[in-house]
């Protein structure tokens, strides 16, 4: 089985009948030797791993080392009129930004596809699994998640240090879209049509870390991510499909990276990074720090 595109996933589910999940294994097996049941076993850890750094963090002020962030997911916590964006949708960016701040304050977490894009996908399987998703559903996603992932990383990049923020939180989406879509039970194109639809959003999504530290704008952008990551699932398993298929979508993803400049690659010299209040944070945080070494 010579895959490296997302079509050819598809085009095996489709004549084989078998599930995007157990296509997905076998090709994990041939391209590194590791059996079926050693992934699932691997992605079920993960998957508890998610879990637990959710579940030790949620409703705690964290300490970061500027600290510009560490106490957003508390905030989101006690709000509870979920006024605009509605129950589910708010419970999944919660939990983003508490796994995003929970790397910001070197916690364990999984990197998924990075550190700084941590709190997507978690953010929405761990909703799924509170809205009564079984937990093995949630492992089979995960699974599908992978091979997104993957994808992006054979053909692109999942580095935001390459190609920017779209590699990090545009995979991290287009990852949660699709293993969102599979869980509820999606077709493999639809769950290539969610991920796409994701990628496609964040196309062009600069890097640019306040000082270089992944805490501004890098925790806020995983809840948009996750809140992304739910509305293409929902528009992809309601028959919206995106013109423009995955794997093309990804090969634009990789020459959008490739023209980015450096400054706007995760050197802290562009966008967000070079604003004047940024400036202003990272001179009194570099002053603070001389005092204090
Ligand atoms: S801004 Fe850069 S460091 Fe922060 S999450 Fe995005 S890619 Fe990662």
């Amino acid at each position: 089985m010579n895959v490296n595109r997302f079509k050819e996933l598809i085009e095996i589910c489709e004549k084989t009948g078998e599930p995007l999940d157990k296509v997905v294994l076998h090709w994990e097996m041939l391209d590194t030797g590791l059996s079926p049941e050693k992934v699932l076993s691997k992605t079920r850890f993960l998957f508890k791993v998610m879990e637990e750094s959710y579940e030790k963090n949620k409703g705690k002020t964290l300490k970061t080392l500027v600290g510009l962030t560490g106490d957003n997911a508390k905030k989101m916590m006690e709000y509870i009129p979920f006024a605009f964006s509605g129950e589910k949708v708010f419970q999944a960016a919660t939990i983003a930004v508490t796994i995003a701040e929970s790397n910001a304050s070197m916690k364990k977490i999984v990197a998924c596809p990075t550190g700084g894009a941590s709190g997507v996908v978690p953010g929405v399987l761990l909703t799924l699994k509170k809205y009564g998703v079984e937990e093995e559903k949630l492992v089979s996603a995960l699974v599908v998640a992978g091979a997104i992932g993957k994808i992006i990383s054979i053909h692109a990049s999942l580095s935001g240090a390459q190609h920017g923020c779209q590699a990090e939180i545009g995979s991290g989406t287009a990852m949660a879209a699709g293993a969102a879509v599979h869980a509820m039970g999606g077709s493999p194109k639809q769950v290539s049509d969610a991920a796409a639809l994701s990628l496609k959003s964040l196309m062009g999504l600069v890097c640019d870390p306040v000082g270089g530290f992944v805490e501004v704008p890098c925790v806020k952008r995983n809840a948009a991510g996750a809140t992304l990551a739910l509305l293409f699932a929902d528009m992809a398993m309601a028959g919206v499909q995106s013109v423009v298929p995955l794997d093309e979508v990804i090969d634009a993803m990789d020459k959008v990276g490739r023209m980015l400049p450096e400054s706007l690659r995760e050197t802290g010299k562009g966008g967000v990074a070079a604003t004047p209040t940024a400036k202003s944070i990272i001179d009194a945080f570099s002053k603070k720090f001389k005092m204090e070494t």
